[in-house]
């Protein structure tokens, strides 16, 4: 007889392992093809190809001039803090470990905004609008997924 199988489900081995984070899962091929230009640790957004209009989420269409046309442009990777929430209770639990953690909206240079996280800093010293510079964590063997530091180059206000 297993000893494991006789103690209630989540005191048993198997549910003590932390499950590892779940990766996206694309519908869309130009979904697929954002997650896939990220793994060569650069951020890039579709830019319209009549009017110039930086996008994101990646769709099919400018949502400023209606064209189809479009091309994938690299970010400068340079943004700031447009909101923030600091996350305490996990609701997957492959994010425990990381708790607390901030889930933020980021405003790149290109006008986009962002939904990410913002690692490496203090809660309490978050403003709006505070610089911030792109990083990629690896959360798989082989999945980058790009999220935000403060940017070390920050001018402190006066
Ligand atoms: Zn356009």
């Amino acid at each position: 007889m297993n000893d494991d199988n006789q103690r209630p489900p989540n005191t048993r081995a198997a549910a003590q392992k932390v499950p590892a984070k779940p990766l996206p899962r694309p519908q869309d091929p130009i979904e697929q093809e954002f997650w896939n230009r990220c793994q060569d640790g650069h951020l890039y957004f579709q830019r319209c190809g009549n009017c110039g209009t930086f996008r994101h989420l990646p769709r099919y269409m400018c949502a400023k001039c209606g064209s189809p046309e479009y091309s994938w442009e690299r970010s400068t990777g340079k943004g700031t803090l447009f909101s923030w929430t600091v996350t305490h209770q996990a609701l997957h639990p492959a994010f425990a470990e990381d708790l607390p953690f901030i889930a933020a909206v980021v405003e790149l240079e290109e006008g986009v905004r962002m939904a990410t996280r913002l690692i490496d800093c203090d809660p309490d010293t978050l403003e709006l609008d505070l610089p911030v510079e792109l990083d990629f964590e690896l959360i798989s063997a082989e999945f980058r997924l790009p999220v935000f530091r403060l940017d070390a180059n920050r001018h402190e206000k006066g």
